[in-house]
């Protein structure tokens, strides 16, 4: 099987992050399949079981942590494990496409972590922790208890920024989502860069 990328994308919640994974998948030419992670958080009504994730019991996905089918695995907040399985990245890379990640900080760099070389490790940063909090009361799908989880977590993850290989603002989402474009093309296509 021949290895394709990792296009790592963290962020605090709330950063805007889904949004440009969500834009640069529908760029053909960057030959992108997202890394659907299986978590043990409740699914919410929108979302579609192996679609936006596999759903899996918490007793489920203990038991494939027991057998070593992760290739890294998070419990993000208590009692919700999230994590990526080792066969998702092989399914993708199967199909001769590259993968991109939607994931946590820590998950993020330990993918960074085994494969140095092959990872674009890109961490979005909100323009500050009071536009997140707006951000994240504005979109309603958590509790304000779990908003306020979140938000106390995005302080500590935002101090990680310098650990990845590109940072981008999202302050003004176009901007954003152009630099996004041009970082993971250079990456997934370099040779485009020198014709
Ligand atoms: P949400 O509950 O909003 O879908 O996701 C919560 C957090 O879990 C987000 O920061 C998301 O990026 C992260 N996450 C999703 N999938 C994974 C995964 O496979 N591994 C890790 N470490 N974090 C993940």
């Amino acid at each position: 099987m021949k290895k394709g990328k990792l296009i790592v994308f963290s962020a605090p919640s709330g950063s805007g992050k889904t949004t440009i994974v969500k834009y640069l998948l529908e760029q053909d030419e960057l030959n992108l399949e997202f890394s659907i992670s299986a978590t043990s958080r409740d699914q919410r009504g929108e979302e579609v079981e192996g679609k936006d994730y596999y759903f899996l019991s918490a007793k489920e996905f203990k038991s494939k942590i027991k057998e070593d089918e992760f290739l890294e695995w998070e419990e993000v907040y208590r009692d919700n494990f999230y994590g990526t399985l080792k066969t998702e990245v092989e399914r993708i890379w199967k199909k001769g496409k590259h993968v991109i990640f939607d994931i946590d900080v820590s998950g993020g760099l330990r993918i960074k972590g085994k494969f140095p070389d092959e990872t674009l490790a890109v961490f979005v940063k909100p323009p500050s922790i009071d536009e997140l909090k707006i951000r994240l009361k504005k979109r309603k799908t958590e509790s304000s208890d779990k908003i306020n989880m979140r938000i106390a977590k995005a302080s500590a993850e935002l101090a990680t920024a310098p650990l990845f290989d590109v940072v981008i603002e999202n302050d003004v989402l176009d901007k954003a989502l152009q630099e996004a474009h041009t970082r993971v093309d250079e990456f997934v296509n370099p040779k485009k860069k020198e014709t």
